[in-house]
């Protein structure tokens, strides 16, 4: 019998079970895929505050970033910089091996292809049932964590609803002439109510991707044609990974014995859909909880329930904020897009933004309430009559 059972094995069930499997606690991780880390869905940009808060990455990280440049539809470019290293990125699979190797460090047993159909919540514990290698298995734990990332079906299986708000995106590795700055480009015709990136990595290679709330695919393939047309890549050829991110939390991440964390609860960042350093946060929370309630003999549904208060007193404003702020991005045209550019570029926003502390990598409501209280007087434009998150927030 395990203390916990943790399902997946990406950033945040790799998280749990270190940290769990740290406390001396019996933790069992069932992964899917054969291999952990892999196939990589993720841009792997991390912010500093969280590599310095979760000191795990090192070994992983590729480069250190402290600009990025922005480009409206038009091609009007905004620069954002610092002076201090802003944000890391990192090679992600390498990121969840070193994780989970550390957890194995630590004791945690992992079983790879082995994939969770059911499980059971009992009063005294779970019955986990895994289907690998053609066989089933029951495993017993004391309690559940799923972990289970973007578009789990578990959570619904187990009555805790479903995440009513999703995008897909869409990802190719592509190579370059020299690694410059991180582009991002808000264009609705290039990524529709979201945007696009170029990442450079390493070694003359780059990521883009896309998120969309149209064809990914077909958006991203159109946007390799171009880069490579203005000569920003080596070639439009490359192959094509997909996947999701919620934009929107699920309904209940908890039950007695059973708590979701990561993507699978929805602790993303709506604003840039960056996702792994909300779902260590709220790992964190619910490594605690767990560790209060294998400390008890008959710990109780509130425990468990005050995992969701706890997380979502953490990140819940920055995710109903930053939802908004989406919603309304996604109203925007690309003229509209062009005049944010003019304004914040005209009326000295831009540099009053850059010296503000409310411009963080990952906390956005700031920025997002100080920027709407600059752009109210220009509100007319967008043919807003009020500022839209007013009352709201
Ligand atoms: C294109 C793209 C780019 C992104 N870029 C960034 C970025 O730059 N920075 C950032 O912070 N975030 C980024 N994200 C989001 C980030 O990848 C996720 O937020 C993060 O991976 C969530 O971690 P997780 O542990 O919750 O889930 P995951 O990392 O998805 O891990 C879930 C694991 O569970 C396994 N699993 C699923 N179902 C089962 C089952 N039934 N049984 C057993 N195993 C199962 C899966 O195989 C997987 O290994 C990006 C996402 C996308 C789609």
């Amino acid at each position: 019998m395990y203390h916990a059972i943790v399902i997946g094995a990406g950033a945040t069930g790799n998280y749990v079970a270190y940290r769990l499997a740290s406390q001396g606690y019996k933790v069992l991780v069932l992964e899917e895929h054969e291999q952990v880390g892999e196939p990589v869905r993720c841009a792997g940009i991390i912010g500093a505050e969280c590599l310095n808060r979760f000191p795990l990455f090192e070994g992983a990280v590729l480069r250190e970033v402290n600009s990025a440049k922005l480009f409206s539809p038009s091609g009007r470019e905004l620069r954002v910089w610092k002076d201090s290293v802003q944000a890391y990125i990192v090679d992600r699979a390498a990121f969840d091996r070193a994780l989970a190797e550390r957890a194995q460090g630590q004791g945690a047993h992992y079983l790879l292809g082995s994939r969770v159909q059911d499980i059971a919540v009992l009063d005294d514990g779970v019955k986990v049932e895994v289907e690998g290698q053609g066989r089933e298995k029951i495993f017993e734990g004391e309690a559940a964590v799923i972990a289970s990332g973007f578009g789990s079906t578990l959570p619904l299986k187990l009555g805790l609803g479903r995440v009513d708000d999703l995008v897909v995106g869409a990802q190719a590795e592509v190579s370059i002439d020299d690694g410059g700055e991180i582009e991002v480009y808000l264009d609705q015709e290039v990524a529709s109510g979201f945007y696009a990136w170029l990442v450079p990595t390493c070694e003359n290679k780059a990521l883009v991707g896309l998120f969309s709330r149209q064809n990914p695919g077909d958006s991203l393939r159109n946007l390799l044609s171009s880069l490579f047309l203005r000569g920003k890549i080596a070639s439009p050829d490359a192959d094509i990974t997909y996947g999701g991110i919620p934009l929107r939390p699920l309904p209940q991440t908890y039950m007695k014995r059973l708590l979701v964390v990561g993507d699978a609860a929805g602790q993303v960042k709506p604003t840039t859909g960056g996702g792994i350093y909300y779902g260590l946060l709220c790992a964190e929370i619910a490594v605690d909880t767990l560790h209060q309630a294998f400390s008890t003999n008959k710990p109780s549904p509130k425990l468990f329930a005050s995992y969701e208060k706890r997380w979502k007193q953490r990140i819940g404003r920055e995710l109903r904020i930053g939802y908004l702020a989406r919603r309304l991005y996604e109203r925007l045209s690309n003229r509209h897009i062009d005049q944010i550019f003019d304004i914040v570029e005209s009326r000295g926003i831009h540099e009053a933004l850059l010296k503000s502390p409310a411009l963080s990598f990952d906390w956005h409501s700031g920025v997002i309430l100080t920027g709407l209280r600059h752009l109210d007087p220009w509100r007319h434009l967008f043919g807003w009559r009020k500022n839209p998150l007013r009352g709201k927030v």
